[in-house]
């Protein structure tokens, strides 16, 4: 699991895995980006910034797009979370889907409560949202940026969506699949495995939450 900035306690635990030439995940990596077999998908042990020289370029950019889901988290897709009594009772995460060219695609927050769907987390509406935009299930090169680590049923929806690259904020060591309590997102049992990037301004993602719980 790489961190940006460098998570707790999750460097150099491992190293790097060997390219997976088989899989076909490996034709939609663009040049300059680290290869899913290589360094993307193996998680701890892989340095930034080795396979791809624009590093720094992706930290900027995905914590770029991570105060914009933070925004979300807190303002709700229409910013009237907490204008109404409605949303306040949801667990403020906040979700956002960009394309390939790095378009916001969709955006969802958290409605629970709201909606009394226990699916409608953060990263499944913006999935949603974004397949009925776009007129279609397959979101390949797509990147989504969440505020906290996806539970199992986020991971899984990922992996069905065939979205490329997952960026979070906040670690859940209590439900998080996404390396905390299971790594769904790359099980090397699946046949697709985005590139994770955890921890993404973490400390202001997790700061969302606890102001909630407070
Ligand atoms: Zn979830």
């Amino acid at each position: 699991m790489r961190s940006e900035p460098a998570g707790p306690g999750r460097a150099g635990a491992g190293g790097a895995e060997p390219a997976d030439a088989t899989d076909p995940a490996l034709g939609t990596v663009r040049p300059g980006q680290p290869t899913p077999g290589a360094a993307g998908r193996v998680g701890p042990g892989a340095h930034e910034g080795l396979a791809d020289p624009d590093g720094a370029g992706r930290r900027q950019r995905h914590e770029l797009w991570m105060r914009r889901a933070l925004e979300v988290a807190v303002t709700g897709p229409d910013g009237s979370a907490g204008a109404d009594g409605d949303a306040v009772d949801d667990i403020p995460v906040g979700a956002v889907l960009y394309g390939p060219d790095g378009t916001e695609l969709s955006i969802g927050r958290n409605e629970r409560e709201l909606t009394g769907d226990p699916t409608a987390h953060a990263e499944v509406l913006a999935l949603r949202r974004a397949a009925e935009r776009l007129g279609r299930w397959r979101l390949d090169g797509c990147t989504l940026v969440v505020t906290l680590e996806p539970c199992t049923m986020c991971a899984g929806a990922l992996v069905l969506a065939r979205v490329s690259t997952v960026v979070f904020g906040a670690w859940e060591p209590k439900t998080g699949a996404a390396g905390s309590l299971w790594d769904v997102l790359r099980d090397r049992r699946l046949n697709h495995r985005p590139e994770v990037y955890g921890g993404v301004l973490e400390a202001e993602s997790a700061a969302v939450l606890r102001a909630f719980f407070r």
